[in-house]
């Protein structure tokens, strides 16, 4: 990764941010936040980055974005993908590969293979604040969350401004468990 960065949307100079094993480079001022696709596998589910790569790149060699987020990195505008998301890390069409659940829409800078990840879609998803008691199926969703992405979700509280839930839910994209763990309670930290 380059040794500066700067926000597609504000062109603030992005933080390094580590979180456990994970690097990601997050807007000061809460636009979203970059990572590497290397750094992406200490977070996300494997099928889900073959696919955004797979698009990314397809996308890429047929005709490079004439339009859309400048990279934080070289500044060439990257490429405005979606992909489904599923519960599993079978690649997709693959046996065993569950249906998709959901949709994650990212960009994507391939030349430096940089995933920006815009905090705007959080806005989509139900601000409804929990109960101080999580339902049984609110708790049923976290435990799923933690199940996939192993015990340092835990610790999550500390993650600057929530940015690490935001990249979980954008992963995980449940709707359910966005308003269970409830990053824009945390997002003014
Ligand atoms: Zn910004
Ligand atoms: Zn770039």
């Amino acid at each position: 990764m380059a040794p500066s960065a700067n926000c597609p949307t504000c062109r603030a100079a992005l933080q390094l941010t580590n979180h456990d094993t994970f690097d990601s480079w997050v807007c000061p001022n809460g636009h979203g936040l970059a990572a590497t696709l290397s750094e992406l596998y200490e977070r996300a589910q494997e099928d889900e980055i073959h696919a955004v790569w797979a698009l990314a790149k397809a996308s890429w060699v047929d005709h490079e974005p004439t339009e859309g987020k400048p990279c934080p990195m070289c500044q060439r505008l990257m490429v405005s993908i979606s992909v489904g998301t599923d519960a599993d890390e079978v690649d997709e069409g693959q046996p065993g590969d569950g249906p998709d659940t959901g949709e994650v829409p990212v960009d994507v800078c391939v030349v430096d293979q940089v995933i920006w990840f815009d905090v705007a879609e959080l806005e989509l998803l139900p601000a409804d604040l929990p109960d101080p008691q999580p339902t049984a199926e609110q708790e049923a969703a976290l435990s799923a969350i933690r199940q996939q992405f192993g015990s340092d979700y835990e610790d999550a509280d500390e993650s600057p401004a929530g940015f690490t839930d935001l990249l979980y839910n954008r992963v995980v994209h449940s709707p359910k468990a966005a308003s269970a763990v409830n990053p824009r309670a945390r997002a003014d930290a």
